[in-house]
C-alpha cells in the first residue's frame, strides 16, 4: 500500500477501503489470509514527517491451541498510528507498518472459542466422576497416625 505524497492535501486526507492482505507469507506460521485487509484512516503531512492515525482489520486463519483446528480471526488494529520522516521519495509504503501493527495484535495463543461463537472441542463439558474413593482413603490414614 503506496502514499504518493503529492495526493496528499495540505489539510490531510481520509482513506477508507480494501487492499490486499499484507501478510501472505506467513502461512508457514499457521497464519493464512482469509479476506482482504479493511483500512479506515487520516493522514496528512507536517513538519517534514507524515502522520496517520486510524485503524485497520484483517481476517485472518488460524489454528487453536486447545483444539488444534482452525477458525477464522479478525486482527483488529483501533490504533494504529504512524509518524516517519520524509526524506525525498515521492511516495511512502505503508505495508511494513501495517504488517507490524496487525503481528503486534496477533493472540500469542488463539483459542477458537475466544469470540464465544463457538464451543472448543477440549471444553466440552464430562461427566467426571467424583473422586471421593481416593479422599476417605486419606483420611483413614489420618485416624491411624492419631492413635
Ligand atoms: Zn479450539
Amino acid at each position: 500500500m503506496k502514499i504518493h505524497l503529492k495526493q496528499i492535501p495540505a489539510q490531510g486526507l481520509h482513506l477508507d477501503g480494501d487492499e490486499d492482505c499484507p501478510i501472505h507469507d506467513l502461512q508457514a506460521e499457521g497464519i493464512r489470509c482469509a479476506g482482504r485487509l479493511h483500512y479506515n484512516i487520516d493522514l496528512g503531512i507536517a513538519g517534514g514527517a507524515l502522520w496517520i492515525r486510524g485503524s485497520l482489520s484483517q481476517p485472518v486463519e488460524l489454528h487453536c491451541v486447545s483444539c488444534l483446528e482452525k477458525f477464522v480471526y479478525e486482527i483488529q488494529v483501533p490504533a494504529f498510528a504512524v509518524h516517519t520522516e520524509l526524506h525525498g521519495p515521492e511516495t511512502v509504503d505503508l505495508t511494513p507498518f501495517i504488517r507490524e501493527d496487525l503481528l503486534l495484535n496477533l493472540p500469542a495463543h488463539p483459542r477458537c472459542d475466544k469470540d464465544g461463537h463457538r464451543v472448543c472441542e477440549t471444553k466440552r463439558p464430562e461427566t467426571v466422576a467424583p473422586d471421593t474413593e481416593g479422599k476417605s482413603d486419606w483420611s483413614a490414614l489420618d485416624k491411624l497416625k492419631f492413635k
